[in-house]
């Protein structure tokens, strides 16, 4: 049984409440942001645990590194307030069950590259910029040996990340793989920031994909031709998680040749997708994502974006046709980077 690290004292002491104050879809000033913390804590039933929107953003809202957004999920379930409609939860938990049959493991000598529940997307990793590494995905017929299960903080489901999270780290493991790349964002955050959060034990080095993305360049700096496109980037929900990571994203933009474009939704004011909002199914809820959406589009228009580049391949799904649509060319930032180097993307 696994224990969030959560610091009631820190919270109490807080001046700021800025994790709930900065939300972007709740609107609390700071009084009303402590008294709803100090409802949730007590495990009363605040407003808040129903009308979170799932966004995880005031993980990284909090300045003192409190998880006030795993104590949300975590009081979500205790509590039986789910985010998500129920029949929807059931069938989400049993889509991803992993361990269908044996995993084939192979000792990994070297860096491994982690394609999470994205095994789908190998392709996309035949480049130059993975050379080298041994790719870590699931055979269809054996799914998800690799799916860091972090998806359920959406469904309020700790319980299940918990229990499944143990095996999987140990898969990765049984390759005897030191360092690993994780292609998804959110496998990156599973590791490094979840399961210190509960005490769960990861015996491998994580490395986010943008830093592993820029060393890589840096190394082929000489093949690369500067793309002079103005890009917009949109951050995904698990990217609160390694904020500390996200310099590389200007850092990548500044050695291929792009400009970042000057917009409102941007670092800590990024604005989810809308996946989630759109799941709850609840009243309003389709007519907000929409709105957020739109906005969101239309803020990457202004500022002039010829590109908007993605890190994750759930939000290229929610947002990448609309954004398409607008004019703006979706894609992967691995993606930009192989156009930097030369190679054709299709
Ligand atoms: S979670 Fe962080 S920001 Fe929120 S009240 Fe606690 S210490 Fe303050
Ligand atoms: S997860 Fe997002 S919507 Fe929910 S309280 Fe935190 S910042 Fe607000």
């Amino acid at each position: 049984m696994y224990e969030l690290k959560f610091d009631e004292d820190m919270c109490f002491a807080c001046g700021t409440h800025d994790c709930l104050v900065k939300c972007q879809h709740l609107d609390l000033d700071e009084d009303m942001a402590r008294i709803e913390l100090e409802k949730f804590i007590n495990s009363e039933d605040p407003w808040v645990l129903h009308d979170c929107v799932t966004c995880y953003a005031c993980e990284e809202y909090c300045p003192n590194g409190n998880h006030p957004f795993y104590l949300i999920v975590q009081k979500q379930e205790e509590l039986n307030i789910p985010p998500l409609p129920e029949p929807l939860i059931k069938q989400g938990v049993q889509l991803g069950i992993p361990f269908r049959g044996e995993p084939e493991i192979k000792e990994i000598n070297g860096t491994a590259l982690n394609m999470g529940a994205f095994s789908v997307l190998t392709n996309r990793v035949q480049s130059r910029l993975f050379e080298g590494l041994t790719i870590m995905s699931d055979d269809p017929r054996k799914m998800f040996h690799y799916f860091c299960q972090l998806m359920y903080l959406h469904y309020a489901k700790t319980s299940v990340i918990n229990e499944r999270l143990e095996k999987i780290i140990a898969t990765i493991a049984a390759h005897k793989v030191k360092k690993v790349v994780h292609f998804h964002d959110e496998c990156y955050g599973t590791y490094t920031s979840y399961a210190p959060a509960f005490g769960i034990d990861v015996p491998f080095e994580s490395i986010h994909l943008f830093e592993y993305l820029y060393n890589k360049l840096e190394e082929l700096k000489s093949d690369i031709t500067p793309l002079n496109y103005k890009v917009a980037y949109q951050r995904p929900c698990s990217s609160r998680l390694s904020p500390d990571k996200h310099l590389f994203v200007d850092k990548i933009f500044s050695l291929i040749g792009v400009e970042p474009v000057d917009r409102e939704y941007v670092d800590e004011n990024a604005m989810c997708c809308g996946a989630t909002i759109l799941g709850q199914r609840k009243e309003g809820r389709r007519q907000y994502c929409n709105e957020i959406q739109k906005n969101n589009i239309e803020d990457m228009k202004n500022a002039g974006a010829q590109i908007c580049v993605f890190n994750c391949p759930a939000c290229m799904q929610t947002l990448g046709k609309p954004v398409g649509k607008s004019g703006i060319m979706p894609l992967f930032m691995s993606d930009l980077c192989r156009l930097a180097i030369g190679e054709k993307v299709v």
